[in-house]
């Protein structure tokens, strides 16, 4: 039977846990830098929104244990906010099904208690991954440890990876008390642009707490909302969080007039910078290991597509590993695989999140998509809907030519329902 190591008890790293124990074909250890406790009580770690395909994967293994406790959020609001020359645009675009976030806190400390007979607690070095490679103690170490040091061990792709510095500087609180959507029926996701500024986007959640908002700015670095610091407590975080929203969202800001933390550490400042990295990490003896996920695809959490792809390759990888069925695991079928992976998965949602990365005004095209979005819903349900199936997006989104094309269709579409 194959023997897995799998470092990093993550979104990626205990999706691929469960989902191998499922059959009992492969022996599986998980080795986790941090106790489920230690996970519980940390600061948060993402905003975690996952869309229905990669929901369905983790009800496939077992792994939907809040549906009934977590907001089923139903659409996507977006808002432009208005600047001199341009009024606010909004638009509300409704989700196939529910998208969902349950705090990883949440999620991957309950994980780890399920399959603790699995799970050694160790923060792993670059030694122990020779190790572990160590005369046939395993026949494949995955490394599935985020964008942390291990990373290090991957090198990076510049063709792949078009920056060199952070592009947001990421401001998170989790807070109860905000007031629902008024321009929204159902529960929503808001999206906010603030051109010259940033975004800033509104989840719905489940926290350690129960249910909350969690208030996440993508500042532009030096940009009027790039004012909080990784010092902060979670009550100075919300000061400058509410300057901030009455500044540049001031909708926003009257829905947040009686916020408060929904625990002492709520909230989370940090950047990085994208990075696309190569998934076969070579150690200094020279044997190798495979890195997934935020490892080797680390993209900005703009349009919340990191915890998305990272259970999008558990599913990949675990199929790979079954399809591989004895090994070994060599370094060819990585490479093959990994290559795979990208061309099926991880470019689009690369892509489209580096453009959106660029600085505002948005592209010409996209200006037109967001124009015809307020005035058709099919086109406000589709950018919805990219959200949750990215590849849809090069059938109309990610050129001119497709946008136009797509439009002219909508029009036709719309001139003949009401000709
Ligand atoms: C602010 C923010 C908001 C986000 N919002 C969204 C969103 O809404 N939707 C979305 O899809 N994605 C979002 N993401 C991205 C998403 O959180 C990540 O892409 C996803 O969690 C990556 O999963 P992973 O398994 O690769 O890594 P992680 O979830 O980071 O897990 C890595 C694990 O490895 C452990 N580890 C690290 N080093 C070691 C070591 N040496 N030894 C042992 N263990 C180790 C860590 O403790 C951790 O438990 C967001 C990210 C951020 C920063």
């Amino acid at each position: 039977m194959p023997k897995i190591a799998i470092v990093g008890a993550g979104q990626c790293g205990l999706t691929l846990a469960a989902g191998l124990l499922r059959t009992g074909d492969h022996e599986v250890t998980i080795v986790s830098a941090l106790t489920a406790d230690q996970v519980r009580s940390r600061r948060p770690t993402s905003t975690q929104v996952m869309f229905e395909p990669t929901l369905a994967i983790e009800r496939d293994r077992g792994l939907a244990l809040w549906d009934d406790q977590t907001p089923a959020i139903e659409a996507l609001h977006m808002t432009l906010a208005p600047t001199p020359q341009t009024p606010r645009l909004d638009l509300v675009g409704r989700l196939p099904a529910p998208a969902r976030s349950v705090d990883q806190r949440v999620k991957m400390a309950r994980l780890l208690d399920e399959l603790d007979q699995h799970v050694r607690t160790q923060t792993v070095t670059v030694d122990d991954l020779e190790g572990y490679l160590d005369s046939g103690r395993y026949d494949l170490v995955v490394v599935a440890a985020g964008r942390g040091e291990l990373a290090e061990l991957f090198t990076r792709i510049p063709e792949r990876s078009p920056y060199t510095t952070p592009q947001r500087k990421l401001a998170v609180c989790y807070v109860r008390g905000m007031a629902p959507d008024p321009d929204v029926d159902v529960v929503d996701g808001h999206f906010n642009v603030v051109p010259g500024a940033g975004e800033i986007i509104v989840i719905p959640a489940l926290t350690t707490t129960g249910t909350c908002d969690i208030i996440f700015v993508e500042a532009i670095p030096g940009g009027p909302m790039d004012v909080f610091d990784a010092g902060m407590t979670p009550q100075q975080h919300l000061a400058a969080l509410q300057d901030v929203l009455r500044t540049n969202a001031p909708w926003l800001a009257e829905r947040c007039t009686a916020i408060t933390p929904t625990d002492p550490n709520a909230n989370l400042v940090g950047a990085f910078t994208p990075t696309v990295r190569n998934p076969v990490g070579i150690l200094p003896s020279g044997r190798a290991v495979l890195g997934l996920a935020d490892v080797v695809l680390a993209n900005d959490p703009i349009t919340a597509q990191g915890s998305n792809a990272a259970a999008r390759a558990a599913a990949f990888w675990e199929q790979a590993i079954r399809d591989h069925g004895d090994g070994p695991f060599g370094t060819d079928w990585m490479h093959a695989n990994a290559e795979r992976f990208w061309t099926e998965i991880g470019e689009t949602p690369t892509r489209w999140t580096n453009e959106l990365m660029l600085p505002h005004p948005p592209a010409p095209h996209v200006a037109q998509i967001l124009g015809a979005a307020t005035q058709f819903p099919e086109v406000a349900d589709r950018i919805a809907y990219g959200f949750t199936d990215p590849d849809d997006l090069n059938d109309w989104f990610m050129t001119p030519e497709a946008a136009e094309r797509y439009l002219g269709e909508v029009v036709a579409r719309h001139q003949a329902a009401t000709s």
